[in-house]
This record gives structure tokens, C-alpha cells and sequence, in this order.
């Protein structure tokens, strides 16, 4: 066997409730990820030493040094497997990214998810999927997600993942892609600012850190319910007033969004791509034109979910 190719999705917060930081500077957070049509693909060949490539949306942005979480993914599924199979040799990487970079949608843990896959595959280690989600879990906080998809509760940083129950419905959501990136760790700064500083004289008041996140249970009943209208009334993010607070020009796109009929609007993630939710395809596709037509984003991009994690699209 010479290469394997698996793709990864993008992921959606459908919830996004964070805690005060801890000791270990991460927060904890209750989290409902979505999984949505929006992929990378990952081939990974056998190699002299272990390097990665990077082409497509957002290429430049990325490390193609061993700080690539792909990278930290492939050596991570190593040190796990040293005497297994015929051998955990070097790979050489390379990834085609759709999913832009530095834009809360989990990008770059789509790139570990897939890597993670297929090495496995490559190595033939024989581990369950169970095993290959706690590895997932050490390499970043999404990780285990993109492997799992679908639409699941994440707790601790995210990267205890339990599958949601719910009906099989489709949902459509429409992206709006910022001009820009924003990094996650000053995301996650400016709301613990935002918070300190309480409601005195801030344009945007944010609640106090809660003690403990909770699961919206409203949000679990309207994804039960399979109704887009009581999903778009539920979506809430912690995050959202701290990334607009960083890129003030999401204000603007959100509000266009809800003004063209969207069910639901939020900031995916840190931000700074927003999301939007849509009745059907039909209204996903009036959205998406409209929406491009008011030059409150980079570009658009039309996605359903919940859709698989991590999966081998071809090994030769
Ligand atoms: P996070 O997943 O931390 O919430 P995000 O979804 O906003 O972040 P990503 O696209 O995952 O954004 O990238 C975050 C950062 O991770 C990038 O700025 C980049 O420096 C680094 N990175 C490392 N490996 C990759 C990769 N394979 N693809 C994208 N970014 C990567």
C-alpha cells in the first residue's frame, strides 16, 4: 500500500459555554459540536522522514514544520503504536484544505482527525476507534470530534466527545467568511477581559463566568425536535461578544444575515467565520447570493450537517 487518503469536516458550535480559566490556562466548556460539508483531505504516503505539504484555501498560513497539529498527530499515533504492525515508518504529508485557517472552524484538528486515520490505516495498528479517540484527545481540543462527526456534547476542553441523540434531519447553513483570521488563545483572553471588567461602561456586557458550564437543555429538546426554527432560536456562543469585540466588523455580517431571513445567526467558534441557519436548501441558496451581494464578507460557502467524521476516501 503506497498512500491513503482521508477526508475531515469543519465543525459548528451549536453551543459554545465556557467556564473561568483554570489552573492549566485552558477553560472548561460545554460544547455542542455540529460536524458540516466542508473538508480537508489528507494523503499520507510512506517517506524518508516525516514532512508535510500544504496546498489550497488558507496554505500559506499554515506551519509545514512539526508544529503542523497533522504532523503532531502522526507522531503522536507513533509513540502510541511503537510494536505494532509492520512498523510505524516516516510519512510524508499532504493536505488540500478547503476549510480556511484561523477561522473557528477546527481546521487544523480536521488535518490531525485525517492524519490520525490514516496512518492508522497505513501502519495497520490494529487499534479500536475507541483507542484512536483517546489518542485524538492528547493531540488538540477537537480532535477527537472530527474523528467522531456527527453532532455530539463535548466537555473538559472539548475533547470528551459523546454522541447527541437525535433524529436523522439535515440541517442548511450558510458560512460567511471574514476578511482575516482570529487566534483562538486571544479570543479566549479578551472574554476573560470582557468578564473581569463586568457591565461598567462596556458597549457589549458579557454574563460572569459561570461557575460550572451547563448543556443548554432547550437546544438538546430542538435538536430532538429536528425544527430548524427552534435550533436558530437556541444557538448561543460565549465567545461571540469577545470575537466581535476583535473583528468589530462581524457585527455587521451577523445583523445581515438575520435582516435576510436566517433562523439563527452566530460567530462559528473564536470566530471569525459566522454562521447562519436556513429553513432548507432553497432558502440556504437565497441566503448565501444575498448574503454575497452585501459585501459584509470575504465570500460565502453553503454547508449541511451533521455529516461523518474523519473517512478513508481512497487507499492505493
Ligand atoms: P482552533 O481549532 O484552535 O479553534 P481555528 O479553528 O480558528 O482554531 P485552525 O484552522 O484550526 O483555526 O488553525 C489554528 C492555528 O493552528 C493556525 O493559525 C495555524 O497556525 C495552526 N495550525 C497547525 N496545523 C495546522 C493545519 N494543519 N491547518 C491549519 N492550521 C494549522
Amino acid at each position: 500500500m503506497t498512500g491513503i487518503t482521508v477526508r475531515a469536516p469543519a465543525k459548528l458550535n451549536l453551543q459554545l459555554a465556557v467556564g473561568p480559566p483554570r489552573a492549566d490556562g485552558y477553560h472548561d466548556l460545554v460544547t455542542v459540536f455540529h460536524a458540516v460539508s466542508l473538508f480537508d483531505q489528507v494523503t499520507v504516503e510512506a517517506a524518508g522522514r516525516d514532512e508535510v505539504t500544504v496546498t489550497g484555501e488558507g496554505a500559506d498560513l499554515v506551519p509545514v514544520g512539526h508544529d503542523n497539529l497533522a504532523l503532531r498527530a502522526v507522531a503522536a499515533l507513533r509513540a502510541a503504536v511503537p510494536d505494532r504492525g509492520p512498523g510505524p515508518g516516516s510519512v510524508h504529508v499532504t493536505i488540500a484544505k478547503r476549510i480556511p485557517v484561523a477561522a473557528g472552524l477546527a481546521g487544523g484538528s480536521a488535518d490531525a482527525a485525517a492524519a490520525l486515520l490514516a496512518c492508522n490505516e497505513l501502519w495497520a495498528t490494529g487499534l479500536s476507534q475507541q483507542q484512536l479517540g483517546a489518542i485524538a484527545a492528547t493531540v488538540g481540543s477537537d480532535v477527537a470530534f472530527a474523528l467522531l462527526g456527527g453532532t455530539a456534547v463535548g466537555r473538559g476542553r472539548g475533547e470528551q466527545v459523546t454522541p447527541a441523540l437525535a433524529p436523522a434531519t439535515q440541517y442548511h447553513w450558510v458560512l460567511a467568511f471574514a476578511d482575516g483570521q482570529l487566534s483562538t488563545p486571544e479570543v479566549y483572553a479578551a472574554l476573560d477581559r470582557l468578564r473581569a471588567a463586568g457591565p461598567a461602561g462596556a458597549a457589549d456586557p458579557v454574563a460572569p463566568a459561570p461557575a460550572q458550564p451547563d448543556l443548554d437543555a432547550a437546544l438538546m429538546a430542538a435538536l430532538r425536535s429536528g425544527n430548524a426554527a427552534r435550533l436558530g432560536a437556541r444557538l448561543s456562543n460565549d465567545l461571540q461578544t469577545a470575537a466581535v469585540s476583535l473583528f468589530p466588523a462581524l457585527r455587521k455580517t451577523l445583523a445581515a444575515g438575520l435582516e435576510l431571513g436566517a433562523l439563527g445567526a452566530l460567530v462559528a467558534g473564536s470566530g471569525p467565520t459566522c454562521m447562519f441557519l436556513a429553513a432548507n436548501a432553497e432558502r440556504a441558496l437565497e441566503l448565501a447570493v444575498s448574503l454575497s451581494g452585501t459585501g459584509v464578507c470575504r465570500s460565502v460557502a453553503r454547508v449541511s450537517g451533521p455529516v461523518p467524521g474523519a473517512a478513508v476516501v481512497s487507499a492505493a
